[in-house]
């Protein structure tokens, strides 16, 4: 993959995963942290670039733009995660095109999403988006809706629940995201006492994964730091 270009503040894929691997010991955390290279925005050529330098999951928010992307990517070994907001009229055309769907944030969507995942295919792994600072303009569910909707889930063969995402406002709590984040942490904790299949904490983007993998982070959702400004 080519060098970062000064001034970007680009980081390349082998100093990212160091320093995600460095915040993962920091915080004698055991568990490996995966990453999420975020593409939305990007070409094709982009992902590629990423994929010869070894990485396999990218998130997209943008169905349309995704579909086009996957078609010029078709063969590659890819691992697609859906992380934008998700509209019913949607939720069948995500079910057939992505392997990950990390915002599911409303009971109504589980079962246009189960009767679309293609029966030949692995089930749909699904993440539940809590909108942890209880902002009213963002997607994501209550905390205390979570129990429902990870029971509707759990219930649907075709789709396979693995845990859950939160996207806290960068300025919330005077911009420190920690708190939100360690509350993310109780709330998964708690449901995987219900649901021993979580896996999946998927916390932190380019500006907080490290402070994200400190506080449980599972999983790190990164776009700009490893992209550059998205064009356009
Ligand atoms: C765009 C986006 C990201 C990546 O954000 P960066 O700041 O570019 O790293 C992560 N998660 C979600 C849900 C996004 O929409």
């Amino acid at each position: 993959m080519s060098t970062p270009s000064p001034g970007t503040g680009r980081i390349d894929l082998e100093t990212l995963l160091a320093r995600i691997e460095g915040a993962r010991t920091a915080a004698g955390r055991t568990e490996p942290v995966r990453l999420l290279a975020v593409s939305k925005g990007q070409p094709a050529a982009a992902v590629r670039e990423l994929h010869q330098a070894g990485q396999r999951a990218f998130g997209e928010n943008y169905l349309q733009e995704a579909v086009a992307k996957q078609g010029e990517l078709a063969g590659l070994d890819l691992e697609w995660h859906f992380i934008g907001h998700l509209q019913s009229k949607k939720s069948a055309e995500v079910a057939r095109h992505f392997d990950w769907l990390q915002s599911l944030d409303r009971i109504k969507l589980v079962p246009l999403l189960a009767r679309a995942r293609p029966p030949g295919r692995e089930p749909l792994k699904v993440l539940l988006q809590v909108n942890i600072d209880a902002e009213s303009s963002k997607s994501g569910c209550t905390p205390d809706q979570l129990p429902a909707l990870a029971a509707a889930v759990a219930a649907e063969p075709a789709l396979a629940l693995r845990g859950l995402m939160a996207l806290p406002e960068p300025d919330a709590e005077g911009g420190d995201p920690r708190a939100a984040f360690a509350r993310m942490r109780a709330l998964f904790e708690s449901l995987a006492r219900e649901h021993p299949g979580l896996d999946t904490l998927s916390m932190g983007m380019s500006g907080d994964f490290e402070a994200a993998i400190a506080e449980g982070a599972t999983l790190v959702r990164v776009g700009t730091a490893l992209f550059g400004p998205r064009p356009g």
